[in-house]
């Protein structure tokens, strides 16, 4: 497919992806944007030309602070929004290309939380990193807990601090036990982290008491995103037990702002790991489920020029694959409604440059993390920001993410 729109070589904004979002401009209220190359689509706009005229869309669907609404419109009419789209960019008579006032430029807009999250959800479904962590912390010769391959473990996270790329954070600060010290203190966290992860976003309600199997599970998907996890690693480590993870996870999760169908990512399925033990039967599957996305973590230090990246995954090493997840957080029929964030946990790989978290590239804080132009690093230090970026390939087609880039300011 060629487009008529200049598109740069490898853009991870290819014609074949077009992704959604929320954007605004000067003089432009927030609404529905799809990307293209380094341009943005003006929605609204379109509607009004009638572009979408056989569909049927009121304006109020893309006159819009979030995506909500145009994804409650059901994927029959959103696929077709897409594919709308990509027969006007590709046709060379198309009335979009006689308005190409309605595309701008993405350096000129500005980019918003593309959802408005009711819930988020975050799993722990890479083996490499719970085996990792479970060797740190416990037992090496036995990492991963008795229920870690029966179950997708996972836990309910905060949505109110879900923020999008390019808001910057304050270091938290908590309760701190200090090894030394009998009593906690309270005081900055000292050792805060990123967790390289994918989240994605459902894309329809379903009903309190119902469960929806690994066959449907995807039709709830409306797309991904990149997702950073911010984790305050000594906060987290003495308020875990019993009931798991707090004050040391809910203080912001970062993530990027387009939103890549997962229509789009379909050319990119591979098959998953071999699961064994067998699991039960309402987590297995038939078909490819996992996803082969390229990943990446770079650090760019506080007053340095010069990014470093520091891990490189794939999303294809998950254990648990979404569909799973899916069935699984139904199963007690829990209701799941659109807008919800799941993530996936930590995305590490098997090799020590595919450590999707500081405390397992600095195992623990016990190894420097060596950066380009004279840095080091254990944690994230003030002023540091952290850039994650992901794209799929194959056979010169290429859908990316973009990123999602966060620095982390002092304590207030
Ligand atoms: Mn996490």
């Amino acid at each position: 497919m060629n487009t008529w729109i200049e598109v740069p070589n490898n853009t991870d904004f290819s014609i074949y992806n077009l992704p959604f979002g929320i954007f605004s401009k000067k003089g432009i209220s927030k609404r529905v944007g799809v990307a293209i190359g380094n341009k943005v689509i003006d929605l609204l706009a379109c509607n009004k030309l009638n572009i979408f005229a056989d569909l049927d869309i009121h304006n109020s669907f893309f006159e819009n602070t979030f995506l909500n609404d145009f994804i409650n419109l059901g994927k029959k009419k959103t696929n077709k929004v897409r594919e709308i789209l990509q027969k006007e960019l590709i046709d060379e008579n198309s009335k979009l290309k006689m308005h190409n006032d309605l595309i701008f430029s993405m350096f000129e807009v500005e980019m918003h939380m593309p959802v408005n999250v009711g819930d988020y959800t975050d799993f722990y479904s890479s083996m490499e990193h719970a085996s990792n962590i479970g060797s740190m912390f416990r037992d090496p010769d036995n990492p991963l807990l008795p229920n870690w391959k029966h179950i997708p473990v996972g836990y309910h996270g905060r949505a109110s601090s879900i923020i999008v790329s390019g808001v910057d954070i304050n270091r938290p600060k908590g309760q701190i036990k200090p090894v030394d010290s009998e009593n906690p203190i309270f005081s900055s966290s000292k050792r805060i982290d990123f967790e390289l992860e994918m989240g994605y976003i459902i894309g329809k309600n379903s009903k309190l008491g119902s469960s929806i199997s690994t066959k449907d599970a995807e039709d709830y998907i409306f797309g991904k995103v990149l997702f950073n996890d911010w984790s305050a690693r000594d906060i987290q480590k003495w308020e875990y037990v019993p009931l798991g993870p707090f004050l040391g996870k809910s203080f912001a999760s970062s993530i990027s702002p387009w939103v890549v169908t997962i229509e789009a990512l379909k050319p990119f399925k591979v098959q998953g790991p071999v699961q064994h033990p067998e699991v039960l039967d309402y987590l297995k599957f038939d078909g490819f489920k996992n996803y082969d996305i390229n990943l990446s973590v770079s650090i760019l230090p506080g007053g340095s020029e010069i990014e470093t990246v520091i891990c490189k995954s794939n999303f294809k090493y998950m254990y648990w694959n979404m569909s799973q997840q899916i069935a699984h957080h139904t199963v007690n029929g829990c209701n799941l409604n659109t807008g919800d964030m799941m993530a996936s946990g930590t995305i590490s790989g098997k090799s020590k440059d595919s450590y999707g978290s500081m405390l397992e590239l600095s195992w623990g804080g016990k190894k420097d993390i060596i950066l380009d132009g004279g840095y080091s690093r254990t944690f994230v230090e003030d002023f540091d920001t952290i850039l994650m970026r992901g794209y799929c390939s194959k056979n010169d087609i290429r859908v990316g993410f973009g990123e999602v880039k966060t620095k982390l300011l002092p304590s207030i």
